[in-house]
């Protein structure tokens, strides 16, 4: 069995993978609830000789393992929906369920995907006797930017050489360098209640502590650097306006490119609080709800993706696929598709594209930033990762809108995602034959993270 006749076998068992992609789709469950979701990944691979492994830390989150020996490559499965974006594959806004869940981050194409290599490269290494171990990992709760932090708390990884992870988007590009650094933080303010007429001298207001550590905060942009992010919302104002709140809370996100710059400014920001607490005679708390690591490049793991990306023939679309691509794009703002033409391929200024069917330069590709975040970044500092993104939706639809929940269904994002099983497995067969590529990302992972070692950002307050 060579390259070729592994990718034959995943284009034999394309419509499994797409079925199960339709039917996670079908049934989105937010993160902490994946229980349907994560059944039927269990399901598929238990059915397909995959031993399954439940991992701690999280509910719903499990490995499935296959093979026996070095190296052990993990591959990164999600399947989280998020609330309020459920829609109908249409090319206008329909949602299926009045304020319901969707996928809107496509992640019911970022777990199949996954599925679908892990399938092709098991019959390789069963058919070949080639030594070494695939691990499907099913990662629940990404989008509350913590599922996989708390499962290398927990161990879950142990054991893993390499990962391999992807996410569904609007262009064929292979990442070096992705994601902010995150910290998600709530400050709990207590003070004392009061008739705000009749005793306000007898009142401390919490509310008063969240306005001006607000103030203090705002401040503080002008005092960090400029790629990072500091957004907050009140989350507890208090009851009516004449009683002095006694308690009250803000949630804030801060967000940097490298996870340091985000402890900083952490620190930062619960000065300021405290600060507001000793003006307004009042107390705080900080409770971390999540944080999470930036990715952390590897410029052998970019190489063999691009490499594979670039040989594995790209998805072809019918007219009515790009006439649906044309038409969600009716919908968006005609410079939001321009700049993200712009970003990535420089050379199509001007051209009307609705589907991105080319691969994004190398060079533009290995400087490009992503300014979201996600909890795969943790794991790039634990192995070396890989990460790449795939043509699953039309240009210019951004992540978390109904625009992307209806692609994800479509036959775009299914196309969109069987590319990314097939450059997965292109990977693996790669990893798997030249033992060299994996000595070469573990060396220079080691390198690295010689003076800068993973420490859980949930240990970090
Ligand atoms: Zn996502």
């Amino acid at each position: 069995m060579d390259k070729q006749d592994v990718l034959n076998y995943l284009d034999e068992i394309s419509d499994e993978v797409k079925d199960l992609a339709f039917q996670v789709w079908s049934n989105p469950e937010i993160s902490t609830e994946e229980a349907v979701s994560s059944k039927l990944f269990k399901e598929k691979l238990t059915e397909n000789g995959f031993k399954i492994v439940n991992t701690k830390g999280v509910n719903y989150g499990f490995y499935a393992e296959y093979g026996q020996g070095s190296p052990v490559i993990a591959i990164l499965g999600e399947y989280d929906a998020l609330p309020g974006l459920s829609q109908a594959i249409d090319t206008k806004f329909n949602p299926l369920k009045e304020n319901g869940p969707g996928h809107g981050c496509g992640h019911n194409l970022l777990g199949s995907a996954g599925l679908g290599s892990a399938l092709a490269i098991k019959r390789y290494l069963e058919k070949t006797n080639t030594k070494g171990t695939i691990r499907f990992y099913g990662c629940p709760e990404e989008e509350r930017l913590d599922g996989k932090v708390k499962m290398i708390k927990e161990d879950a990884f142990e054991g893993c050489d390499i990962a391999l992870s992807w996410h569904p988007m609007n262009a064929n590009l292979a990442a070096k360098e992705a994601f902010l650094a995150n910290n998600s933080i709530k400050f709990k303010f207590f003070g004392t209640s009061a008739h705000a007429a009749q005793s306000p001298e007898a009142g401390r207001s919490a509310l008063d502590a969240v306005e001006l550590m607000n103030v203090g905060a705002n401040y503080l942009r002008e005092h960090v650097i400029d790629k990072a992010r500091i957004h907050y919302t009140i989350t507890n104002g208090g009851g009516a306006p004449n009683i002095v709140p006694k308690e009250a809370e803000s949630w804030y996100f801060v967000r940097a490119p490298h996870r340091k710059d985000v402890e900083e400014i952490t620190n930062r920001l619960i000065k300021i609080a405290k600060g507001a607490a000793m003006m307004t005679e009042t107390t705080v708390e900080v409770e971390l709800i999540s944080g999470c690591y930036e990715i952390l490049p590897n410029e052998t793991l970019f190489n063999l993706t691009y490499k594979n990306m670039m040989e594995i023939e790209r998805p072809k679309y019918t007219d009515d696929e790009l006439q649906f691509a044309e038409d969600i794009q009716k919908t968006l703002n005609p410079d939001t598709i321009q700049g993200e033409i712009k970003k990535f391929i420089p050379s199509a200024q001007d051209e009307k594209l609705c589907m991105h069917q080319d691969l994004v330069d190398k060079e533009i590709a290995g400087s490009a930033s992503f300014t979201g975040s996600s909890d795969s970044g943790d794991v790039s500092w634990i192995m070396p990762m890989n990460f790449m993104l795939t043509a699953c939706w039309p240009l210019g639809v951004a992540a978390h809108s109904w625009q992307a929940t209806s692609s994800s269904g479509s036959s775009l994002g299914m196309k969109g995602m069987i590319y990314a099983a097939e450059v997965f497995t292109g990977i693996m067969y790669d990893l798997l034959n030249e033992p060299k590529l994996v000595e070469e990302a573990i060396s220079e992972f080691n390198k690295r993270t010689e003076k800068e070692k993973y420490i859980s950002p949930l240990d970090s307050i």
